[in-house]
């Protein structure tokens, strides 16, 4: 039995001033503890010295695979020349991998303002395959072993884009070893739990037909320190199937994204006389979802313009209401939703499963979104109106696209752009605990604090209920499963 006490415990939506325990037996909350209760003196004590108590919270849809693996590379980003560069590979390289990733690469913060030579990769790396790539993802240069062992490159040039970027990249993610790929699970879930989390939602899948090494993470999941929830990322619901899972989907794509004017808009961008692509048409995804619930199959598509959204809500309206509510189908991203579109989402039964840190870095009427979209940039990540009308709001940080920060993800919530659709705290630490909970079927017995319930807690020294400075919070300890899995006080 562990009784942790001295300590701000969240529970009924606020800090309980009369609880000042927690007691917990194997992966159990037993008992909550008031001031008069008596303690045991045979209870192993943990003395929180004050620090705040949440439950668990939940990231409800990320890439760990990718952010991962990015982990273990080599990281270039602090590098300002091709010297640096170079060495910084050199020292970094490790015996024990087969292929050698460096990224974060940025050609404009290096002093010769250009990609390292082929060449000049070879004279550090000559014996394994190494790809360097850019910041964005977009482009990227090869070593001469890399080139040689990599098939179907159609260009000759040193510095690969489009299809031949994501052609190399690809290969080489496949083609990692079981304990590579293991091991960026393992990164990631290290960066879940300093983040804060316990649990984590993960898409693992090419996004067509290929659910990749979803069968291996399965078959060692009680090796990492925090739950994933595993998405086979693709359409292949045959295969799904035969790997047990009970939903599919997550990032399989409606439409592009705003930054690439590829989202798909009912009116056209305010920078490029576009409208965005819509990837499928309406029977198609009518069919698949359909086929889908068939298997009694959960079902998540990523769609971000509001051509998009109605798309996919539509094809999850055809559906039985009931059926759409009860297996909790996803709107992955749910960005741009005028009024009437929202009344729709209402109606269909979806879940949004959103990004609160899109609003932070891309939000406001100077960022990103209002550049490509004008005044529409106000009808985004509506959190609030979403709420209102009695949709469920699940959050998430689609890492590695933005970091798995529960401070400030919550901050993000808190502190929306658009006054209109900022949540309370209250009701943001729910997205993060409850609602994600929810979401995954887990909700009677994960999510909250409570006597029965799963004992994940993520103690913070922060109260996310006042005023607080995201970039300061601390992750102290992380239980999972009644264990200590992460501990910096
Ligand atoms: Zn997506
Ligand atoms: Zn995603």
């Amino acid at each position: 039995m562990i009784y942790l006490y001295n300590a701000h415990i969240y529970h009924n939506a606020k800090f309980d001033a009369q609880l000042s325990g927690l007691l917990i037996d194997k992966d159990r909350i037993v008992k909550l503890c008031f001031n008069n209760d008596k303690v045991n003196p045979d209870w192993e004590k943990i003395n929180l010295n004050g620090a705040y108590v949440y439950p668990g919270f939940i990231d409800a849809h990320t890439h760990c695979f990718s952010g991962g693996l990015y982990l273990s590379g080599i990281d270039l980003s602090e590098c300002t020349s091709i010297k640096e560069v170079l060495e910084h590979i050199s020292n970094s390289l490790k015996n024990n991998q087969q292929y050698i990733f460096a990224w974060r690469f940025d050609e404009e913060k290096i002093a010769e303002k250009r990609f390292p030579t082929r060449q000049e990769l070879n004279s550090v790396c000559p014996d394994r395959p190494l790809l360097l790539r850019r910041i964005d993802g977009h482009s990227c240069v090869l070593n001469s072993k890399a080139r040689a062992i990599i098939p179907g490159l159609t260009s000759s040039n040193e510095i690969l884009i489009a299809e031949d970027n994501d052609r190399a990249v690809n290969w080489l993610q496949d083609n990692l070893s079981e304990a590579e790929i293991i091991e960026a699970y393992k990164n990631a879930a290290q960066a879940a739990l300093k983040g804060g989390f316990t649990t984590v939602h993960t898409m693992i899948g090419d996004a067509q037909m290929s659910n990749q090494h979803y069968k291996l993470v399965r078959d060692h999941l009680n090796e990492f320190p925090v739950s994933f929830e595993l998405y086979p990322q693709s359409f292949n619901i045959r295969d799904a199937l035969e790997l047990g899972a009970k939903r599919i989907g997550g990032c399989i794509l409606a439409d592009g994204s705003i930054g690439s004017h590829t989202a798909a808009m009912t009116l056209p961008y305010k920078d490029k006389n576009t409208r965005g692509i819509l990837y499928h048409n309406d029977e198609f995804w009518q069919e698949f979802v359909a086929q889908a619930h068939k298997k009694h199959l959960q079902v998540a598509v990523h769609c971000i313009g509001d051509a998009a959204i109605h798309q996919i809500n539509s094809a999850y309206a055809t559906q039985d209401r009931e059926e759409v509510k009860e297996l909790r189908d996803e709107l992955i991203h749910c960005e741009v939703t005028p009024d009437s579109l929202i009344q729709e989402i209402a109606k269909s039964g979806a879940v949004a499963v959103m990004q609160p840190a899109f609003d932070l870095l891309w939000g406001g009427n100077s960022g990103l979104y209002s550049e490509r979209l004008g005044e529409r940039y106000k009808i985004m990540n509506r959190f609030q109106s979403l709420s209102r009308q009695g949709i469920s709001i699940c959050s998430s940080s689609d890492w590695y696209v933005t970091d798995m920060n529960i401070a400030m993800s919550l901050y993000a919530l808190i502190h929306h752009h658009n006054p209109q659709e900022k949540l309370e705290p209250i009701e943001a630490i729910k997205s993060y605990t409850e609602n994600n909970s929810w979401l995954n079927h887990t909700e009677d017995n994960l999510g909250i604090i409570e006597e029965g319930f799963i004992a994940d807690l993520s103690v913070m020294d922060t109260d996310f209920t006042k005023l607080f400075d995201w970039n300061k919070v601390r992750t102290l300890l992380i239980i999972k499963d009644g264990n200590i899995v992460y501990d910096d006080r």
